[in-house]
């Protein structure tokens, strides 16, 4: 008997924990947490030590497939290649379009951006970090002038207090949770605060909850700055000499009085001046943000709202104080890194300056390279939908079920000339409406790297090979790209020629002002690529061992290197409930991972929570007549879903919960999201998945 062990990294969330999957003879027999990864130092969360119960071949893609019959490479590619060509050459580069995922490597989603946006001549290449992190990455740019998480997981062990709004850390991301409750051991004295309308299981070590009404965060962090002013707690020097924009800030809170914000957040005046009197008093707050914030038509607002309060009393740049937004799957970051987003380019580059792109034009020989932003998630299939765009690449992401206003992608997928669907899994909701369907590696086969939301980048390492004919993501897209003509930008051996070519790119050669680089991995041999260790982004002759922390030297990335402090006018969700109606907040449970094609395989995760539930308050099933454990109805725009009652006071009596992960290959009248209206915020396009407006009501009578 052979056996081995092979270092890799969890392919769920983005805490990123290194993972040793041990084998024996081949096969995967168990998996562990490495003790050295920097993440999570030997600890996985229940999803992540289940990991070698989801790996087999059991409804895996294993040939191409073309009009649902199965095919070989050579037949599916010459067809996508020459529909493809036959679509640009008729309609132009914009009718083409990529949605990929945070859930690919770095190395494929450098590809991808590469041939869309360097060779095909569009930028219509979005992914679903689109639905998770992309107002973060707005409110830093507009506050820091890049998108830099300035703090790190290591923060909450020097904090005194720390803040988690808008995340259920505790099921979200478990492993940080874990971290902060053991830091919290160690400190009697660090204070947590929870902001969040539902009691989640994140309170269990909070030492205030504050359940506020939904989608009122703005007014709370405006009412901060308010009571930070009047109460003379500014970093009078750090504003001085770090920051633009008090004066505007000033006048924007003036009236946001505690008396206001009770009113604006529902909450009592003693529960904010808790939380306020914590943040003012003292000096080390790390403010962790997710998809509460962020999934919300002003989450940019939001972000600013929040990042203002650090800033104003230079909370920032040391150890144990930070606002940070963490990211909610394993490799949003890397594809913020690479441009795989439609408003950006490779590298932190930017297509507001002609500079930029004139770069990566050079640096690819682009033969076509795009000159404008592209279309974001809801608008792309928006697009889909009025043929404007007629092919549409999809990859390993599931749209039918994630997206909001679900049933209409269904809808525009079915009208699209050409849908290329690249999944590892034979059957998804989304797979169903593909022309094409490329059989793709997973998790164990895939190799390359991914980026955590401290920037730690890891290696993904395969050790099993590919079943049947599947391939890496990165080799589809270079295939297409030599049928489509540019067969010499896309001659890559291995994934780790892409990663040195995107590394070389990062650099940028004696310029200052930038410092986000990794150039100093542009060199690595095949076997350093192989046993590259986790690393945290830059890397380069200044940081050639990473860089643990941003802003600690008071400089930031905007023309005269100071923050901007982001004046926030405060605003509702835009569709709040009529009388009858509630709102519908739809989020992660502790043990499925998005549309449940891997966790969904393992008997032990499903016993957490084995079938579609509702969160009702006790009031809100009286009115109804809803029994505990009874089938209900939510329903909006003739829209429905049906799922059990659960009777809880964890919710607030004008809102409801459900899970976003079951669809129609798990149950019926089970996507979440297709009751989500498709309302985005408008300088992110990341939808407001959190306020939705239903109508509840019991499915047979009591
Ligand atoms: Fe995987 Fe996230 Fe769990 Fe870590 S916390 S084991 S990355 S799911």
């Amino acid at each position: 008997m052979t056996s081995s062990i092979v270092k890799t990294t969890c392919p769920y969330c983005g805490v990123g924990c290194g993972v040793d999957a041990k084998l024996e003879n081949g096969n995967l027999i168990a998996v562990s947490g490495t003790t050295d990864h920097p993440a999570n130092y030997g600890k996985l969360c229940v999803k992540g030590s289940s990991l070698h119960e989801t790996v087999d071949h059991e409804g895996r893609m294993l040939t191409p497939m073309l009009h649902g019959q199965p095919t070989d490479w050579d037949t599916s590619l010459a067809y996508v290649s020459d529909k493809m060509k036959a679509i640009v050459a008729e309609h132009g580069p914009d009718a083409f379009a990529f949605y990929v995922s945070g859930q690919i490597l770095t190395e494929d989603y450098y590809v991808a951006n590469k041939l869309i946006k360097g060779f095909i001549g569009t930028a219509n290449i979005d992914t679903n970090s689109r639905l998770c992190m992309a107002s973060a990455v707005v409110a830093h740019k507009r506050a820091f002038g890049t998108d830099t998480v300035p703090g790190n997981y290591d923060d909450l062990n020097h904090a005194d207090v720390v803040i988690l709004t808008g995340s259920n850390l505790a099921w979200a991301h478990p492993i940080v949770y874990q971290r902060l409750a053991n830091a919290k051991k160690q400190n009697p004295s660090l204070k947590v605060v929870v902001i969040d309308p539902r009691k989640t299981a994140s309170c269990d070590i909070a030492d205030l909850h504050l359940p506020l009404k939904p989608g009122s965060d703005a007014f709370l962090f405006n009412g901060l700055a308010h009571h930070l002013i009047a109460h003379n707690k500014l970093d009078d020097s750090f504003l001085a000499n770090h920051c633009n924009g008090l004066e505007a800030i000033q006048q924007t809170v003036i009236n946001q009085t505690l008396q206001q914000t009770a009113q604006d957040c529902d909450l009592t005046e003693d529960q904010i001046n808790h939380f306020y009197s914590l943040f003012a008093n003292n000096e080390r707050v790390v403010t962790l943000f997710s998809q509460g914030i962020n999934q919300s038509s002003s989450g940019v607002d939001k972000g600013n709202a929040i990042i203002n309060c650090h800033l104003l009393t230079g909370k920032i740049g040391k150890p144990g104080a930070a606002p940070f937004s963490i990211t909610g799957q394993p490799n949003a970051m890397g594809g913020r890194e690479v441009g795989g987003l439609a408003n950006q380019l490779a590298a932190h580059m930017d297509f507001k300056k002609p500079e930029h792109i004139d770069r990566v034009a050079r640096f690819w020989n682009a033969t076509n390279m795009a000159k404008n932003e592209g279309l974001k998630a809801v608008d792309m299939f928006d697009a889909v939908a009025d043929g404007r765009i007629k092919a549409i690449w999809i990859m390993a992401t599931n749209p039918v079920v994630s997206m909001p206003d679900a049933d209409r992608i269904k809808a525009a997928l079915q009208s699209c000339d050409l849908v290329i669907v690249s999944d590892s899994q034979a059957m998804t909701d989304t797979s169903q409406y593909a022309d094409v369907c490329f059989p793709a590696t997973t998790w164990a086969e895939k190799d390359g790297t991914v980026t955590n939301s401290e920037r730690f980048i890891s290696r993904q390492r395969g050790y099993l090979l590919p079943p049947g004919d599947a391939k890496h993501d990165w080799q589809a897209i270079c295939e297409v790209a030599k049928r489509l003509g540019y067969e010499e930008a896309f001659n890559y051996e291995n994934s780790a020629d892409i990663f040195r070519e995107h590394a070389a790119l990062s650099g940028f050669e004696n310029d200052d002002e930038r410092d986000f680089d990794i150039s100093l991995l542009s060199q690595i041999s095949n076997a350093e690529y192989h046993n590259l260790t986790p690393i945290q982004w830059p890397v380069n002759t200044r940081h050639p061992n990473g860089r643990s922390r941003f802003f600690d030297d008071g400089r930031f990335y905007t023309a005269d290197r100071k923050a901007n402090l982001i004046a926030v006018q405060p605003r509702l969700p835009t569709y709040t409930p009529n009388s009858g109606q509630v709102t519908l907040n739809t989020g992660r449970i502790r043990d499925q991972w998005h549309t449940m094609t891997r966790t969904g395989k393992s008997a032990r995760l499903l016993e957490h929570i084995a079938s579609p539930t509702v969160q009702i308050h006790p009031e809100t099933a009286r009115q109804q007549a809803i029994a505990n454990n009874a089938l209900v109805k939510l329903s909006d725009r003739g829209i429905s879903y049906i799922a059990r009652a659960e009777i809880t006071e964890s919710v607030r009596a004008d809102s409801l919960f459900i899970p976003m992960h079951w669809n129609d290959m798990f149950a019926s009248h089970a996507r979440a999201n297709s009751l989500v209206r498709p309302i985005s915020d408008a300088l992110s396009g990341q939808p407001e998945f959190k306020h939705s407006p239903v109508t509840i009501t019991p499915l047979v009578a009591q």
